[in-house]
Protein backbone atom coordinates (compact mmCIF):
# COMPACT_ATOMS: atom_id res chain seq x y z
CA UNK A 1 0.00 0.00 0.00
CA UNK A 2 1.46 3.59 -0.92
CA UNK A 3 2.16 5.58 1.89
CA UNK A 4 1.50 8.60 0.35
CA UNK A 5 -1.78 10.91 0.72
CA UNK A 6 -3.89 10.41 -2.27
CA UNK A 7 -4.11 13.81 -4.09
CA UNK A 8 -7.16 16.02 -5.87
CA UNK A 9 -6.69 18.64 -7.94
CA UNK A 10 -9.30 21.49 -7.23
CA UNK A 11 -10.25 24.46 -9.66
CA UNK A 12 -13.07 26.82 -8.99
CA UNK A 13 -14.43 28.52 -11.19
CA UNK A 14 -17.46 31.28 -10.63
CA UNK A 15 -19.12 33.50 -7.59
CA UNK A 16 -17.89 34.05 -3.78
CA UNK A 17 -20.83 31.55 -3.44
CA UNK A 18 -19.25 29.07 -5.49
CA UNK A 19 -16.10 29.60 -3.40
CA UNK A 20 -17.81 29.01 -0.35
CA UNK A 21 -18.85 25.79 -1.36
CA UNK A 22 -15.66 25.29 -2.80
CA UNK A 23 -13.92 26.08 0.83
CA UNK A 24 -16.39 23.68 2.27
CA UNK A 25 -15.31 20.80 0.19
CA UNK A 26 -11.53 21.26 0.50
CA UNK A 27 -12.03 21.93 4.29
CA UNK A 28 -13.20 17.96 3.82
CA UNK A 29 -11.11 16.61 1.44
CA UNK A 30 -7.98 17.73 3.98
CA UNK A 31 -9.80 16.37 6.71
CA UNK A 32 -9.88 13.47 5.15
CA UNK A 33 -6.39 13.30 4.15
CA UNK A 34 -6.31 13.96 0.83
CA UNK A 35 -3.35 16.21 -0.40
CA UNK A 36 -4.89 19.44 -2.58
CA UNK A 37 -3.32 20.68 -5.92
CA UNK A 38 -3.56 23.13 -8.44
CA UNK A 39 -2.34 21.06 -11.10
CA UNK A 40 -4.17 18.77 -13.16
CA UNK A 41 -1.65 16.54 -13.88
CA UNK A 42 0.17 15.28 -10.52
CA UNK A 43 -3.18 14.53 -8.84
CA UNK A 44 -5.13 11.10 -8.67
CA UNK A 45 -8.74 13.18 -9.37
CA UNK A 46 -9.75 16.42 -10.29
CA UNK A 47 -12.41 18.18 -9.06
CA UNK A 48 -14.43 21.36 -11.11
CA UNK A 49 -16.15 23.48 -9.48
CA UNK A 50 -18.51 25.05 -12.08
CA UNK A 51 -20.52 28.38 -12.45
CA UNK A 52 -23.37 28.15 -15.26
CA UNK A 53 -24.94 31.66 -14.21
CA UNK A 54 -24.12 32.99 -18.20
CA UNK A 55 -22.94 31.51 -21.50
CA UNK A 56 -19.83 32.77 -21.77
CA UNK A 57 -19.49 31.30 -18.00
CA UNK A 58 -20.94 27.87 -18.79
CA UNK A 59 -18.56 27.52 -21.93
CA UNK A 60 -15.50 28.58 -19.19
CA UNK A 61 -16.38 25.71 -17.35
CA UNK A 62 -17.02 23.19 -20.21
CA UNK A 63 -13.76 24.28 -21.32
CA UNK A 64 -12.30 23.89 -18.07
CA UNK A 65 -13.41 20.41 -17.61
CA UNK A 66 -12.27 19.25 -20.83
CA UNK A 67 -8.89 20.66 -19.83
CA UNK A 68 -8.59 18.43 -16.62
CA UNK A 69 -9.93 15.30 -18.62
CA UNK A 70 -6.88 15.69 -21.34
CA UNK A 71 -3.90 16.40 -18.47
CA UNK A 72 -5.58 13.54 -15.96
CA UNK A 73 -8.87 11.89 -16.98
CA UNK A 74 -10.46 11.49 -13.98
CA UNK A 75 -12.64 14.35 -13.39
CA UNK A 76 -15.60 15.21 -11.02
CA UNK A 77 -17.86 18.54 -11.59
CA UNK A 78 -19.78 20.47 -9.11
CA UNK A 79 -21.14 23.71 -8.69
CA UNK A 80 -24.08 25.72 -11.22
CA UNK A 81 -23.10 24.12 -14.05
CA UNK A 82 -23.63 20.61 -12.94
CA UNK A 83 -26.99 21.04 -12.26
CA UNK A 84 -27.46 20.64 -15.64
CA UNK A 85 -26.11 17.34 -15.82
CA UNK A 86 -27.07 16.78 -19.80
CA UNK A 87 -24.84 19.63 -20.78
CA UNK A 88 -21.64 18.65 -19.02
CA UNK A 89 -22.26 14.76 -19.95
CA UNK A 90 -23.07 15.75 -23.72
CA UNK A 91 -19.96 17.74 -23.91
CA UNK A 92 -17.69 15.54 -21.43
CA UNK A 93 -19.20 11.88 -21.50
CA UNK A 94 -16.40 10.37 -19.59
CA UNK A 95 -16.82 12.25 -16.30
CA UNK A 96 -16.76 10.62 -13.55
CA UNK A 97 -19.83 12.26 -11.74
CA UNK A 98 -21.66 15.69 -11.68
CA UNK A 99 -23.62 17.12 -9.02
CA UNK A 100 -25.39 20.41 -8.21
CA UNK A 101 -24.04 23.43 -6.34
CA UNK A 102 -24.10 22.91 -2.48
CA UNK A 103 -23.93 19.24 -2.84
CA UNK A 104 -20.46 18.59 -0.45
CA UNK A 105 -21.58 15.19 0.77
CA UNK A 106 -22.08 14.07 -3.22
CA UNK A 107 -19.11 15.07 -4.19
CA UNK A 108 -17.42 13.30 -0.99
CA UNK A 109 -19.13 10.24 -2.37
CA UNK A 110 -17.92 10.38 -5.36
CA UNK A 111 -14.19 11.13 -4.63
CA UNK A 112 -14.53 8.05 -2.11
CA UNK A 113 -15.76 5.88 -5.05
CA UNK A 114 -12.74 7.23 -7.28
CA UNK A 115 -9.83 7.40 -4.93
CA UNK A 116 -10.51 5.75 -1.49
CA UNK A 117 -9.48 8.26 1.39
CA UNK A 118 -6.61 6.86 3.58
CA UNK A 119 -7.78 4.69 6.69
CA UNK A 120 -6.63 7.24 9.22
CA UNK A 121 -7.92 10.65 8.54
CA UNK A 122 -5.38 13.09 9.01
CA UNK A 123 -8.45 15.54 11.07
CA UNK A 124 -5.87 17.02 13.05
CA UNK A 125 -3.92 18.62 9.48
CA UNK A 126 -7.48 20.99 9.47
CA UNK A 127 -6.80 24.24 10.88
CA UNK A 128 -10.10 24.62 13.12
CA UNK A 129 -11.27 27.71 10.49
CA UNK A 130 -11.18 25.44 7.34
CA UNK A 131 -9.55 25.84 4.10
CA UNK A 132 -9.88 29.17 2.33
CA UNK A 133 -9.85 30.22 -0.85
CA UNK A 134 -9.77 34.63 -0.09
CA UNK A 135 -6.47 36.05 1.02
CA UNK A 136 -6.02 35.55 4.63
CA UNK A 137 -7.26 38.39 6.41
CA UNK A 138 -10.89 38.35 5.06
CA UNK A 139 -13.26 35.79 4.26
CA UNK A 140 -16.73 35.52 3.19
CA UNK A 141 -19.54 33.59 5.57
CA UNK A 142 -22.26 32.15 3.49
CA UNK A 143 -25.52 31.90 5.97
CA UNK A 144 -27.56 30.51 3.56
CA UNK A 145 -28.12 28.93 0.26
CA UNK A 146 -31.24 29.40 -2.04
CA UNK A 147 -33.70 31.57 -2.96
CA UNK A 148 -37.30 31.92 -1.94
CA UNK A 149 -37.33 34.70 -5.06
CA UNK A 150 -38.57 33.91 -8.44
CA UNK A 151 -36.67 37.06 -10.39
CA UNK A 152 -37.86 36.74 -14.08
CA UNK A 153 -33.88 37.41 -15.29
CA UNK A 154 -32.40 34.85 -12.91
CA UNK A 155 -32.11 30.82 -13.28
CA UNK A 156 -30.64 30.37 -9.59
CA UNK A 157 -33.61 29.36 -7.90
CA UNK A 158 -33.67 26.67 -10.30
CA UNK A 159 -30.00 25.80 -10.04
CA UNK A 160 -30.21 26.03 -5.92
CA UNK A 161 -33.52 25.90 -4.87
CA UNK A 162 -35.75 27.62 -2.23
CA UNK A 163 -34.00 29.36 0.87
CA UNK A 164 -32.09 27.28 3.18
CA UNK A 165 -30.69 29.14 6.14
CA UNK A 166 -27.97 27.39 7.66
CA UNK A 167 -28.32 27.25 11.69
CA UNK A 168 -27.26 30.56 13.48
CA UNK A 169 -24.89 28.68 16.06
CA UNK A 170 -22.99 27.14 13.25
CA UNK A 171 -22.32 30.09 11.14
CA UNK A 172 -21.51 32.10 14.14
CA UNK A 173 -18.62 29.25 15.28
CA UNK A 174 -17.62 29.54 11.79
CA UNK A 175 -17.28 33.18 12.03
CA UNK A 176 -15.36 33.03 15.33
CA UNK A 177 -12.94 30.53 14.20
CA UNK A 178 -12.20 32.59 11.15
CA UNK A 179 -11.42 35.55 13.44
CA UNK A 180 -9.57 33.33 15.59
CA UNK A 181 -7.14 32.54 12.39
CA UNK A 182 -6.71 35.92 12.27
CA UNK A 183 -9.33 37.42 9.67
CA UNK A 184 -9.87 40.84 9.69
CA UNK A 185 -13.42 41.43 7.76
CA UNK A 186 -16.19 38.68 7.16
CA UNK A 187 -17.96 39.38 4.24
CA UNK A 188 -21.79 37.68 4.96
CA UNK A 189 -22.77 36.63 1.62
CA UNK A 190 -25.99 34.85 0.42
CA UNK A 191 -28.28 34.93 -2.25
CA UNK A 192 -30.49 36.86 -0.35
CA UNK A 193 -29.28 38.36 3.19
CA UNK A 194 -32.31 39.85 4.42
CA UNK A 195 -34.60 36.73 3.96
CA UNK A 196 -32.22 34.94 6.43
CA UNK A 197 -34.37 32.98 8.88
CA UNK A 198 -37.62 33.16 7.01
CA UNK A 199 -37.25 29.60 5.96
CA UNK A 200 -36.81 28.18 9.85
CA UNK A 201 -39.39 31.16 11.48
CA UNK A 202 -36.57 33.02 13.36
CA UNK A 203 -36.02 30.50 15.40
CA UNK A 204 -33.48 30.76 17.89
CA UNK A 205 -30.14 29.02 17.87
CA UNK A 206 -27.58 28.65 20.42
CA UNK A 207 -24.23 29.93 20.28
CA UNK A 208 -22.22 30.52 23.03
CA UNK A 209 -24.60 28.64 25.77
CA UNK A 210 -27.66 31.26 25.21
CA UNK A 211 -29.91 31.69 22.19
CA UNK A 212 -29.42 34.10 19.47
CA UNK A 213 -32.75 34.48 16.55
CA UNK A 214 -31.99 32.95 13.16
CA UNK A 215 -32.43 36.61 11.64
CA UNK A 216 -29.90 38.95 9.88
CA UNK A 217 -30.40 41.95 12.42
CA UNK A 218 -29.57 39.31 15.55
CA UNK A 219 -26.62 37.67 12.99
CA UNK A 220 -25.52 41.45 12.48
CA UNK A 221 -25.40 42.14 16.63
CA UNK A 222 -23.97 38.94 17.47
CA UNK A 223 -20.98 38.76 14.43
CA UNK A 224 -19.83 42.65 15.91
CA UNK A 225 -19.17 41.04 19.27
CA UNK A 226 -16.12 39.69 17.41
CA UNK A 227 -14.11 42.45 17.06
CA UNK A 228 -13.85 42.65 12.95
CA UNK A 229 -15.46 44.74 10.20
CA UNK A 230 -18.32 42.99 9.33
CA UNK A 231 -19.84 43.79 6.17
CA UNK A 232 -23.60 42.95 4.32
CA UNK A 233 -23.82 41.90 0.60
CA UNK A 234 -26.53 40.92 -1.07
CA UNK A 235 -29.50 42.81 1.24
CA UNK A 236 -32.96 43.36 -0.08
CA UNK A 237 -34.93 46.77 0.78
CA UNK A 238 -37.45 44.82 3.32
CA UNK A 239 -38.60 47.00 5.75
CA UNK A 240 -37.09 45.04 8.50
CA UNK A 241 -33.19 45.50 6.90
CA UNK A 242 -33.97 49.60 8.76
CA UNK A 243 -33.25 47.58 12.16
CA UNK A 244 -29.17 47.28 11.29
CA UNK A 245 -28.72 50.55 10.21
CA UNK A 246 -28.67 51.81 13.97
CA UNK A 247 -25.80 49.00 14.37
CA UNK A 248 -23.85 50.92 11.47
CA UNK A 249 -24.10 54.05 12.92
CA UNK A 250 -23.08 53.38 16.22
CA UNK A 251 -20.02 51.46 14.72
CA UNK A 252 -20.91 47.71 15.38
CA UNK A 253 -21.08 46.67 11.74
CA UNK A 254 -19.66 48.62 8.86
CA UNK A 255 -21.56 51.72 7.18
CA UNK A 256 -22.24 49.63 4.03
CA UNK A 257 -25.09 48.01 2.47
CA UNK A 258 -25.06 46.34 -0.75
CA UNK A 259 -28.26 46.54 -2.16
CA UNK A 260 -29.17 44.83 -5.97
CA UNK A 261 -32.58 47.97 -6.68
CA UNK A 262 -31.43 46.38 -10.76
CA UNK A 263 -33.58 49.49 -11.84
CA UNK A 264 -35.98 52.00 -10.55
CA UNK A 265 -39.29 52.01 -13.07
CA UNK A 266 -42.14 50.27 -11.24
CA UNK A 267 -43.20 48.62 -14.23
CA UNK A 268 -39.63 47.16 -15.03
CA UNK A 269 -38.79 46.02 -11.44
CA UNK A 270 -42.66 44.32 -11.75
CA UNK A 271 -41.93 42.42 -14.80
CA UNK A 272 -38.20 41.49 -12.92
CA UNK A 273 -40.84 40.26 -10.24
CA UNK A 274 -38.15 41.61 -7.81
CA UNK A 275 -38.25 41.46 -4.16
CA UNK A 276 -39.77 44.50 -2.30
CA UNK A 277 -40.49 46.33 -5.86
CA UNK A 278 -43.50 48.08 -3.71
CA UNK A 279 -40.89 49.98 -1.62
CA UNK A 280 -39.66 53.23 -2.14
CA UNK A 281 -36.31 53.04 -2.62
CA UNK A 282 -35.60 57.06 -2.80
CA UNK A 283 -37.13 57.36 0.81
CA UNK A 284 -35.71 54.45 2.48
CA UNK A 285 -32.02 55.41 1.38
CA UNK A 286 -32.47 59.57 2.91
CA UNK A 287 -34.07 57.55 5.82
CA UNK A 288 -30.78 55.47 6.47
CA UNK A 289 -28.30 58.46 5.42
CA UNK A 290 -30.37 60.18 8.39
CA UNK A 291 -29.57 57.67 10.70
CA UNK A 292 -26.31 56.90 9.65
CA UNK A 293 -24.57 59.75 7.63
CA UNK A 294 -21.55 57.90 6.35
CA UNK A 295 -22.75 55.11 5.05
CA UNK A 296 -22.10 53.65 1.52
CA UNK A 297 -24.60 52.34 -0.65
CA UNK A 298 -23.53 49.92 -3.38
CA UNK A 299 -25.69 48.74 -6.17
CA UNK A 300 -26.75 46.78 -9.38
CA UNK A 301 -28.65 47.69 -12.16
CA UNK A 302 -29.39 46.25 -15.75
CA UNK A 303 -30.06 48.68 -19.07
CA UNK A 304 -31.78 47.04 -21.68
CA UNK A 305 -34.68 44.87 -19.71
CA UNK A 306 -37.27 43.63 -22.26
CA UNK A 307 -39.75 46.46 -22.95
CA UNK A 308 -37.71 48.88 -21.01
CA UNK A 309 -38.91 52.42 -23.00
CA UNK A 310 -36.69 55.67 -23.05
CA UNK A 311 -38.94 56.77 -20.03
CA UNK A 312 -38.03 53.61 -18.42
CA UNK A 313 -34.88 54.37 -18.75
CA UNK A 314 -34.76 58.02 -18.10
CA UNK A 315 -36.45 57.21 -14.71
CA UNK A 316 -33.32 54.92 -14.24
CA UNK A 317 -31.16 58.13 -14.69
CA UNK A 318 -33.39 60.26 -12.52
CA UNK A 319 -32.90 58.10 -9.61
CA UNK A 320 -29.19 57.54 -10.09
CA UNK A 321 -29.09 61.61 -9.78
CA UNK A 322 -31.17 61.72 -6.44
CA UNK A 323 -30.16 58.46 -4.80
CA UNK A 324 -26.40 59.67 -5.06
CA UNK A 325 -25.39 56.24 -4.70
CA UNK A 326 -22.08 55.57 -3.98
CA UNK A 327 -20.55 52.50 -5.68
CA UNK A 328 -22.90 51.33 -9.15
CA UNK A 329 -22.20 48.11 -11.13
CA UNK A 330 -24.39 47.80 -14.41
CA UNK A 331 -24.77 45.45 -16.91
CA UNK A 332 -26.73 45.50 -20.00
CA UNK A 333 -29.50 42.74 -20.22
CA UNK A 334 -27.93 39.48 -21.64
CA UNK A 335 -30.15 36.43 -22.09
CA UNK A 336 -29.79 33.31 -19.75
CA UNK A 337 -30.46 30.02 -20.53
CA UNK A 338 -34.00 28.57 -19.14
CA UNK A 339 -34.97 32.69 -17.26
CA UNK A 340 -38.73 33.45 -17.74
CA UNK A 341 -37.55 37.32 -19.05
CA UNK A 342 -36.55 35.39 -22.37
CA UNK A 343 -40.06 35.05 -23.11
CA UNK A 344 -41.30 39.08 -22.37
CA UNK A 345 -41.96 40.58 -25.84
CA UNK A 346 -39.97 43.91 -26.69
CA UNK A 347 -36.58 42.84 -26.57
CA UNK A 348 -34.37 45.84 -26.81
CA UNK A 349 -31.90 46.08 -29.64
CA UNK A 350 -28.43 45.79 -28.51
CA UNK A 351 -26.84 49.08 -29.65
CA UNK A 352 -29.66 50.68 -27.44
CA UNK A 353 -29.12 48.29 -24.63
CA UNK A 354 -24.84 49.56 -25.17
CA UNK A 355 -26.22 53.27 -25.58
CA UNK A 356 -28.07 53.25 -22.76
CA UNK A 357 -25.07 51.38 -20.62
CA UNK A 358 -22.72 54.28 -21.64
CA UNK A 359 -25.51 57.14 -20.50
CA UNK A 360 -25.66 54.96 -17.28
CA UNK A 361 -22.18 54.89 -16.32
CA UNK A 362 -21.30 58.30 -17.70
CA UNK A 363 -23.83 59.69 -14.81
CA UNK A 364 -22.48 57.50 -11.87
CA UNK A 365 -18.92 58.36 -12.79
CA UNK A 366 -19.83 61.89 -12.31
CA UNK A 367 -21.52 61.16 -9.12
CA UNK A 368 -18.69 58.38 -7.60
CA UNK A 369 -15.88 60.85 -8.77
CA UNK A 370 -17.62 63.99 -6.81
CA UNK A 371 -18.47 61.79 -3.48
CA UNK A 372 -14.89 60.58 -4.09
CA UNK A 373 -13.59 64.18 -3.85
CA UNK A 374 -15.02 65.13 -0.71
CA UNK A 375 -13.51 62.31 0.52
CA UNK A 376 -9.70 64.23 0.21
CA UNK A 377 -8.30 65.59 3.56
CA UNK A 378 -10.38 62.98 5.59
CA UNK A 379 -9.04 60.72 8.01
CA UNK A 380 -10.01 57.58 7.02
CA UNK A 381 -9.14 53.62 8.47
CA UNK A 382 -7.62 51.86 6.14
CA UNK A 383 -7.57 47.85 5.82
CA UNK A 384 -4.28 46.47 4.29
CA UNK A 385 -4.86 44.10 1.58
CA UNK A 386 -1.33 43.94 -0.16
CA UNK A 387 2.21 45.27 0.26
CA UNK A 388 4.71 45.55 -2.61
CA UNK A 389 8.22 47.14 -3.39
CA UNK A 390 8.44 49.20 -5.66
CA UNK A 391 11.90 49.33 -7.87
CA UNK A 392 13.31 51.54 -6.19
CA UNK A 393 13.47 49.51 -2.97
CA UNK A 394 10.60 51.37 -1.18
CA UNK A 395 6.95 50.01 -0.52
CA UNK A 396 3.80 50.45 -1.84
CA UNK A 397 0.46 49.35 -0.04
CA UNK A 398 -2.89 48.60 -1.20
CA UNK A 399 -5.43 48.56 1.05
CA UNK A 400 -9.30 49.92 1.14
CA UNK A 401 -11.71 51.88 3.50
CA UNK A 402 -14.92 50.96 5.34
CA UNK A 403 -16.54 52.33 2.16
CA UNK A 404 -14.79 49.53 -0.25
CA UNK A 405 -15.39 45.58 -0.54
CA UNK A 406 -12.71 43.46 -2.18
CA UNK A 407 -12.76 42.63 -5.83
CA UNK A 408 -16.12 45.29 -6.33
CA UNK A 409 -14.97 48.58 -5.31
CA UNK A 410 -12.36 51.08 -5.14
CA UNK A 411 -8.99 50.58 -2.94
CA UNK A 412 -6.49 53.31 -1.86
CA UNK A 413 -2.93 53.07 -2.57
CA UNK A 414 -0.49 54.09 0.21
CA UNK A 415 3.41 55.37 0.19
CA UNK A 416 5.67 54.82 2.74
CA UNK A 417 4.39 51.23 3.29
CA UNK A 418 7.15 49.54 4.56
CA UNK A 419 6.22 47.68 7.93
CA UNK A 420 2.67 47.36 6.42
CA UNK A 421 1.34 43.35 6.58
CA UNK A 422 -2.02 42.25 4.89
CA UNK A 423 -4.48 42.62 7.59
CA UNK A 424 -3.48 45.43 9.43
CA UNK A 425 -5.19 48.33 9.91
CA UNK A 426 -3.61 51.81 9.34
CA UNK A 427 -4.86 55.73 9.89
CA UNK A 428 -4.87 57.29 6.40
CA UNK A 429 -4.90 60.54 5.15
CA UNK A 430 -6.48 60.70 1.77
CA UNK A 431 -4.74 63.41 -0.52
CA UNK A 432 -6.02 62.21 -4.09
CA UNK A 433 -9.12 60.28 -5.55
CA UNK A 434 -10.06 59.72 -9.36
CA UNK A 435 -13.43 58.56 -10.35
CA UNK A 436 -13.08 55.34 -8.66
CA UNK A 437 -9.73 55.09 -6.21
CA UNK A 438 -8.23 56.97 -3.09
CA UNK A 439 -4.39 57.91 -2.84
CA UNK A 440 -3.21 58.79 0.74
CA UNK A 441 -0.61 58.44 3.59
CA UNK A 442 0.41 59.30 6.91
CA UNK A 443 -1.97 61.57 8.69
CA UNK A 444 -0.76 65.32 8.34
CA UNK A 445 -0.62 67.28 11.57
S1 LIG B 1 -33.34 37.44 -5.45
FE1 LIG B 1 -33.79 37.22 -7.62
S2 LIG B 1 -31.80 37.57 -8.62
FE2 LIG B 1 -31.36 37.10 -6.49
S3 LIG B 1 -31.05 34.87 -6.48
FE3 LIG B 1 -33.19 35.25 -5.95
S4 LIG B 1 -34.25 35.05 -7.91
FE4 LIG B 1 -32.07 35.35 -8.39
Amino acid sequence: MSLSNPKVGFVSLGCPKAGSDAERILTQLRAEGYEISGSYEEVDLVVVNTCGFIDSAVEESLDAIGEAIKKNGKVIVTGCLGAKKSVVEAAHPSVLAVTGPHALEEVMAAVHANLPKLHEPFIDLVPPQGIRLTPNHYAYLKISEGCNHRCSFCIIPSMRGDLVSRPIGEVLNEAENLVKAGVSEILVISQDTSAYGVDVKYRPGFWNGRPVKTRMTELSQALSELGVWVRLHYVYPYPHVDEVIPLMADGLILPYLDVPFQHASPRILKAMKRPAHAENNLARIKAWREICPDITVRSTFIAGFPGETEDDFKMLLDFLEEAQLDRVGCFTYSAVDGAKANELPNHVPEEVKQERLARFMEVQERISAAKLQTKIGTLQTVLVDEVNQLEDGSFEAIGRTKADAPEIDGVVYLDDAEGLSPGDFVEVQITKADGHDLWGGPPQD
